[in-house]
């Protein structure tokens, strides 16, 4: 019986624009294509990847949603007063996401990043499940639930190992020859990206290692199965970073009431507003007016976007900035850092990619296009094992 492989590879935030500049894996790609990313985070980009569906279908979007009244963070109003030079500190917040995450008995990846405490109960958190293994999507299936109702052996990465315990671990699976299927989630370029930018030598150092990694894996590949089908793809691309506005300082100039007036969440691209006084609207809709680094969503653009939920828990007003720019500080960071995405996602920046040892399908344009990928590829694998 012929054996096959499909190994899939996802590699947070390698870009079209970054696959153009430094090449990937030339000795095996023989298609390359750059795919459309979705509008939001990987919050939102990697649900889209494993079911194949767009933000409004899956449900999965931004981490926090508006929900004052089911918020699971109202005990932070007790430690909203503490200090904050104590609780700013990634380390202690890191520390204090995986003790709530814990408590709350959440699954995914959870993080509270810079939210003020006294923020945090207004919102609720989309990510209770891990969506990496069945049954943790809101809406919809994924991939693995795909695998799993067929009786299918694979592989997925586990996302709170290192990248080094990820690559051993499918190595020592491929040596079994047991699984059709493997999901390798390699996601250290994205903080690398996010912390020097894309023109830094160690962005070329790191896509190196990657390479010699990967080829490592290929080999060990081809010895345990017949055939061995490749796919490096990414989530999103990233952009250099190259101004940013405080645009906290703008909304807070207005005099009204944080909670009573309005509520926002200031991610680093964008910022969220609800209004429990409707009357703050207008105010807070002019003030942004003000501001040429951004411009508020129209309806069309989240209609185009495929992120018309239905409801205002992601937003009842939505500011996004110009590629490039950030809000400093938001509640996802203080400071301004070097690499961001989460702008318009037909910006060239954004783009993410596919690259395979395999002539790609002509119909393979966009994010919510690779699951099909993985399913064409494993049925595929199938008919070659009958
Ligand atoms: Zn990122």
């Amino acid at each position: 019986m012929k054996r096959k492989l499909a190994l899939f590879t996802f590699f947070d935030a390698l870009g079209w624009e970054i696959y153009k500049h430094y090449g990937f894996m030339a000795d095996e790609v023989r298609d390359a294509r750059p795919l459309q990313t979705v509008f939001g985070f990987s919050s939102a980009a990697d649900p889209s990847i494993l079911s194949g569906q767009y933000p409004e279908a899956h449900g999965h979007w931004s981490s926090f949603i508006y929900d004052p009244k089911n918020s699971p963070f109202k005990l932070m109003n007790m430690v909203k007063h503490l200090p904050r030079s104590l609780f700013d500190r990634w380390r202690v917040r890191h520390w204090l996401s995986k003790l709530l995450a814990k408590a709350y008995g959440f699954t995914g990846y959870f993080e509270i990043y810079s939210v003020p405490f006294g923020v945090l109960p207004h919102f609720d958190y989309l990510e209770k499940r891990d969506y990496f293994v069945p049954g943790g999507i809101l809406k919809g299936d994924t991939i693995f639930d795909w695998l799993s109702q067929r009786g299918i052996a694979y592989h997925c990465s586990n996302w709170r190992l290192s990248e080094t315990e990820n690559l051993a671990a499918l190595q020592q699976e491929i040596s079994k020859g047991e699984i059709q299927f493997a999901y390798l989630y390699l996601p250290a370029l994205d903080g690398l990206m996010h912390g020097v930018g894309t023109r830094h030598a160690k962005v070329a150092e790191k896509l190196r290692w990657y390479e010699g990694e990967v080829k490592k894996i290929l080999a060990q590949a081809r010895e345990n199965y017949d055939e061995v089908s490749f796919y490096a793809f990414s989530d999103h691309g990233m952009a250099d970073v190259v101004g940013s506005v405080d645009l906290i300082a703008v909304i807070e100039k207005l005099g009204l009431k944080f909670g009573q007036d309005y509520v926002a969440m200031y991610d680093s691209t964008m910022a969220r507003f609800w209004f429990p006084n409707p009357a703050a609207r207008a105010q807070i809709e002019q003030a942004l007016a003000q501001v040429p680094e951004g411009r508020v969503l129209a309806g069309a653009d989240l209609k185009r976007w495929h992120c018309e939920f239905g409801d205002t828990r992601f937003g009842e007003l939505i500011f996004l900035l110009k590629p490039g720019l950030l809000i400093v500080p938001s509640f996802m960071g203080l400071k301004a850092i070097p690499g961001m995405h989460g702008y318009d996602p037909s910006h060239k920046d954004s783009y993410a990619c596919v690259l395979s040892n395999r002539v790609l399908p002509k119909n393979i344009h966009d994010l919510t296009d690779l699951r099909g990928l993985m399913e064409a590829e494993i049925k595929q694998g199938l008919e070659v094992g009958v």
